[in-house]
């Protein structure tokens, strides 16, 4: 038994002795040891027990029981009411997993158990968990007010070697890696994602294994899959683990186009090939959401396809940003991200090609603007700062230094149609005229002269205006 100051979330110590006094077993379990151990923030808290759904759910009022897994999930808002907790103590929006031990048996899909078969102890339950490290349960003997704060008596069920293998920064497989890849192909995706957000290596026979089983992926949905990249590419060393799945050859079946860029050269002053180019552009890349971070990926997916040997460079690309825009909006299709997410993308490949010259007049700045959208404006930049950083270029640049102090001035000034002092009703109000294309064809007139002189967005100048052209 070891006495352990660790920061536990006072919500998961409240479910486990909650469980606990009812007289069933109960641990801390998964990710969030795994991560205490690691002094890294948790963010979901999960919790394993002996006792089945049936009994887990009549102990937490408003829980629900997800068929599905086996699980039972109580939501921070309602723990909160059911004991007492403070605002600081527990968050609103925050859900824990309650999941019954497990012990499973026969994948024959490559995905999913053929059936879920209750577990009798904490280690039948770590034993079907995929990597070591993964596989650790923080059971809460007691608790007692230390010289400060509470502090716990805990002891850490450790089966496998999670501990060592965490301090060797290791991701190593429960048991015979080559099985535990057969049973589930998504283990893949996550020991390559797990070493890119904890900047761990993958141990041999672990990294053996998965070398051998990656065609077994195609058996795995694409959202899941999906998920499991958008997760890698938000982790720090994103460019690394994309690298470490190409060279796996998973990245053949999740997105081939960018293999295709494999020894394209580019002429001119590029040093690198189109894909490593696109690899150092997302090490580049300044923004940490995983959405520009996949646009900058894919920015120059199509130079491949439209590549043509001519002019003084040796090579051109003519059109690669319009034709490459489509192809990054299908690859995030596939990945099914969310149709907002998809139209991002498109936009930021659309339009990565801009230049900025100092004679650029405001309202050129603020076409500039509104063709992007302010929404992703400062992503535009981001995707630019790692083109420049794939290139081999500093980090920034004096143009790209003045644009984003320009964009900056122009974002006070009308750039939408929303931004107008007169709107649609006010058109029909005055031309005494019902809601027609006419209305908006009236509202993108007037916002072109706007949008050259910001001066005119005055009530009093936009309702002559709309007499006029009535
Ligand atoms: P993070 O929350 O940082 O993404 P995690 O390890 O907590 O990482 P979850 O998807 O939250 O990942 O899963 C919780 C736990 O469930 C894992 O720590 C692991 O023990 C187990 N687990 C998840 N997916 C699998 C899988 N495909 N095969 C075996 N065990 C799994
Ligand atoms: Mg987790």
């Amino acid at each position: 038994m070891i006495s352990m100051n660790l920061k536990l979330h006072p919500a998961a110590v409240i479910i486990v002795k909650t469980l606990q006094e009812a007289g069933y077993e109960a641990e801390i379990v998964g990710g969030a040891v795994r991560d205490l151990l690691l002094n890294l923030p948790s963010y979901d808290w999960d919790i394993t027990t002996n006792a089945t759904p049936e009994m887990v759910e009549p102990l937490f009022t408003d829980s629900f029981y997800d068929n599905e897994y086996g699980t039972v999930k109580v939501a921070g808002k309602h723990l909160k009411e059911q004991f007492k907790l403070s605002e600081d103590e527990c968050d609103d929006s925050m859900i824990f997993d309650i999941t019954t031990y497990r012990s499973e048996s026969g994948y024959t899909d490559k995905r999913r158990p053929d059936k879920v078969v209750w577990g009798k102890t904490i280690e039948e339950d770590l034993k079907r968990r995929d990597f070591t490290i993964n596989a650790l349960a923080l059971r809460v003997n007691s608790e007692e007010i230390g010289e400060k704060k509470l502090e716990y008596d805990c002891e850490i069920i450790d089966p496998y070697g999670g501990q060592e293998d965490i301090k060797s920064k290791v991701i190593r497989a429960v048991g015979v890696p080559i099985e535990r890849f057969n049973e589930d192909a998504l283990r893949i995706m996550r020991a390559i994602r797990l070493a890119a957000q904890l900047g761990f290596a993958i141990e041999t026979e672990t990294f053996v294994a998965l070398k051998a089983t990656v065609s077994n992926l195609k058996e795995i949905s694409w959202e899941r899959i999906g998920a499991e990249v958008m997760k890698l590419l938000a982790t720090e060393h994103a460019a690394d683990g994309i690298v470490l799945i190409a060279n796996t050859g998973i990245l053949e079946i999740v997105i081939p186009e960018l293999i295709k860029c494999r020894g394209v050269m580019q002429g001119g002053h590029h040093t690198h090939d189109v894909y490593t180019h696109l690899i150092e552009s997302l090490r580049g890349c300044s923004s940490s959401d995983p959405v520009v971070r996949l646009a900058t990926l894919l920015h120059d997916i199509d130079k491949p396809t439209v590549v043509k040997a001519e002019g003084p460079r040796g090579v051109t690309f003519h059109n690669h940003e319009v034709v490459g825009a489509r192809t990054a909006k299908r690859i995030a299709e596939r990945l099914k991200l969310p149709k907002k997410d998809q139209d991002k993308i498109f936009t930021l490949v659309r339009w990565h090609m801009f230049h900025y010259d100092p004679r650029m007049t405001d309202s050129a700045i603020r076409r500039f603007i509104r063709r992007v959208g302010v929404e992703n404006i400062h992503d535009m930049i981001a995707l630019r700062i790692g083109d420049r950083i794939g290139s081999g270029a500093k980090t920034t640049s004096w143009r790209l230094t003045e644009l984003q102090k320009r964009i900056g001035e122009q974002l006070y000034e009308p750039l939408s149609l929303k931004d107008m002092a007169v709107d649609g009703a006010d058109v029909m109000k005055i031309l005494n005229i019902k809601p027609s294309r006419k209305v908006g064809e009236i509202l993108n007139a007037l916002f072109e002269e706007i949008i050259e002189d910001s001066g005119k967005n005055t009530k009093e100048y936009l309702e002559k205006r709309i007499v006029e052209l009535g």
